[in-house]
């Protein structure tokens, strides 16, 4: 055999991995449902059936989000491509955007904002992981004036829930456009879009749904498509102009679904069925779901001694869980244990901040919010603790 066939050579093996639990803030385990039907051999996106499967996801997703929203599709792209697409979308320089940073999701979207030259303000909680109340969002309003606020709704950096009411209302008066992340709380925490009075929300597939990475459901309203619509100068980004991903998911003129790009035509099949199995359980009862695995999960790692990087346990998010680490404990030898012997993953630090204490974000989502997987990942995490312990005492 020749050199260049052996550098080849792994390729030719298919692929096999170790099948892992996969307790992170993101992807999750994915059901062999969504992955059998993201194996449908495919169709182009000029066929009638794919406007059929267009049509199914778009309403799948206003299922999801509680929403009538007309602009309702899902990006070829993950949940940052949303996060993005919102940005350059919403805004325009001379614009400007308010960044609720209680976390790294806020900090990231603020520093989008400004490589687009977007007048960019950062409004920091009190402390990191702590949310914002209602009368502390108001005052920046009104001192700050936005024409956008970021909010972020389930912070997977802190595992902190951002209560959301009142503050749709707040924009209104305050003459400006709610933009929420919902990347992980969508299927996770209550989230309804309409009620709420969010003006565009966005997810994606591999966290509470359950589904493939690669696709990100998005929603706007008729004052977010106003305020696109009213914009000066075009949208900077081509593949991101969502005037131009909503004509081709038929929204701009009915039953027109002009080329825009070749969308993720088999990931957007395994989103399809994500979403058919959230709607054959019901959006409420996963939710639901993941409050009660959140309850277990609280109560078994409180037992082992652990306690939570959020104090209030209502702030908590029903999907990743920061659990503190002991000080007597390394965390990343704890995190390689539990890879290496139980095959389960969890989730090390996102934030870079040396005044935030060492936690793992250890997450549940979708398919691994139930008490299996709960408990697998308690009784690893438990002996890895009691290994490392006990080896210490022994030096
Ligand atoms: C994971 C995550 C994102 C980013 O999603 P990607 O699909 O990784 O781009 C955005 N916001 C939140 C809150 C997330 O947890």
């Amino acid at each position: 055999m020749n050199k260049k066939n052996k550098e080849g050579q792994t390729l030719m093996e298919s692929l096999k991995f170790h099948d892992k639990l996969l307790m992170i803030p993101g992807p999750t385990n994915i059901h062999p449902r969504v992955l059998k039907a993201m194996s449908t051999p495919i169709i182009s996106m000029t066929d009638k059936q794919f406007f059929k499967v267009m049509g199914e996801i778009q309403e799948g997703v206003r299922y999801l989000m509680k929403t009538k929203n007309h602009w309702t599709m899902v990006l070829s792209g993950t949940g940052t491509s949303a996060m993005e697409a919102s940005i350059c979308n919403l805004l325009e320089p001379g614009r400007r955007l308010m960044s609720l940073v209680s976390g790294y999701w806020g900090e990231r979207v603020a520093n989008m904002a400004e490589r687009m030259n977007i007048d960019t303000i950062r409004v920091r909680s009190r402390k990191m992981g702590m949310p914002f109340m209602l009368h502390e969002i108001e005052d920046a309003l009104k001192i700050n004036r936005p024409d956008v606020l970021y909010v972020c709704h389930g912070d997977s950096s802190t595992g902190l829930l951002q209560p959301l009411e009142g503050i749709g209302n707040l924009c209104r008066k305050y003459d400006c456009i709610l933009l929420v992340d919902g990347v992980v709380s969508l299927g996770s925490a209550p989230l309804n879009m309409d009620q709420l009075n969010i003006d565009v929300l966005y997810s994606a597939g591999q966290k509470a749904l359950s589904g493939p990475p690669g696709v990100a459901p998005i929603s706007l309203n008729d004052r977010a498509v106003e305020k696109i619509r009213t914009r000066k100068t075009s949208v900077p980004s081509f593949y991101m102009d969502l005037t131009l991903v909503a004509r081709s998911w038929g929204i701009v003129e009915h039953g027109k679904f002009p080329y825009h790009y070749t969308p993720a035509i088999n990931t957007l099949f395994g989103l399809r069925e994500a979403i058919a199995m959230v709607i054959e359980e019901g959006i409420d009862q996963l939710v639901r779901r993941h409050q009660k695995s959140q309850i277990l999960f609280e109560s078994m790692l409180q037992q082992m001694g652990l306690s939570f990087y959020i104090n209030q346990a209502n702030h908590r998010l029903s999907a990743i869980i920061s659990v503190l680490v002991p000080n007597d404990i390394d965390a990343v030898r704890v995190m390689r244990y539990l890879d290496e012997e139980h095959k389960i993953l969890i989730g090390g630090p996102l934030l870079v901040d040396s005044n935030v204490p060492k936690f793992w974000r250890i997450g549940f989502l979708g398919t691994n919010a139930n008490p299996k997987s709960i408990s697998r990942t308690c009784q690893a995490l438990s002996k890895a603790l009691s290994e490392q312990r006990a080896l210490k005492s022994r030096l």
